[in-house]
């Protein structure tokens, strides 16, 4: 069960759609133009999109392109058949999946099944509290602990410690935490990121000349490890 938005100008496929979602016991939303369907998407927070690539007022990349600026919910996109680069500049554009016209409704429903499916294992992976050494991160709560005490975290600074701990053990550069926390992909200044990651060392009892779980590499980025499984 989830509540599905179906982003179509073609009645009677849309009509056929939310027929067969609705026989699957989904609520159904439907719009027939792109601005229509970014009102309900805001409004209504589907679970799942189907996007129709020809719309009447937005072309459907463009719909695409302002769903992904505002929402990383998954969508299934409807284009015309044999039309492998609309499938794949769909995908490009941030789409799950994608069904070719003419479609079976039993197809439709069994790819929403399954983008649903990995989304939401997705989501719970990311609910599971990281566990790094003695230092517990909390996704879901925004908690940290250390050595079993809480540590109060700026949102900042926290979001900078759950990226290096979901890549515990791999190099993260500062471009990427630039990109990825404060969403500075061109330009945004190095010292940000240093800045921030001195406050946190200074939370977690350490220092850039003596790390222990926050490890620089020069000129490249920092990297998480266990303290007890740190090799020197
Ligand atoms: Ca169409």
């Amino acid at each position: 069960m989830a509540l599905v938005l179906i982003v179509e100008d073609d009645v009677a496929i849309r009509a056929a759609l939310k027929r067969v979602l609705t026989e699957r016991r989904n609520a159904v939303s439907v719009a027939g133009t792109g601005m229509a369907g970014m009102a309900l998407l805001l409004q209504e927070q589907p679970d799942i999109v189907l996007l129709d690539l020809g719309l009447p007022d937005i072309d459907g990349f463009g719909v695409l392109g302002m769903i992904r600026g505002v929402s990383d919910v998954p969508v299934i996109v409807i284009t015309a058949q044999d039309d492998d680069r609309s499938i794949v500049r769909a995908l490009d554009a941030g789409a799950d999946d994608y069904v070719t016209k003419p479609f079976g409704a039993d197809q439709v429903a069994a790819r929403i099944r399954a983008v649903l499916r990995r989304a939401r294992s997705e989501l719970d992976e990311d609910e599971v509290p990281i566990v790094i050494g003695d230092l517990v991160i909390d996704p879901l709560r925004r908690k940290v602990t250390l050595d079993g005490n809480p540590v109060a975290f700026s949102r900042k600074e926290f979001e900078v410690l759950l990226l290096l701990a979901q890549r515990a053990g791999a190099v993260v550069t500062k471009r990427e935490l630039l990109t990825e926390v404060w969403q500075q992909p061109f330009g945004g200044a190095d010292r940000t990121v240093d800045v921030h990651l001195s406050w946190i060392r200074r939370k977690l009892g350490e220092t850039a000349a003596q790390p222990r779980y926050l490890h620089s590499v020069r000129g490249v980025g920092v990297r998480m490890v266990d303290p007890g499984q740190a090799t020197p």
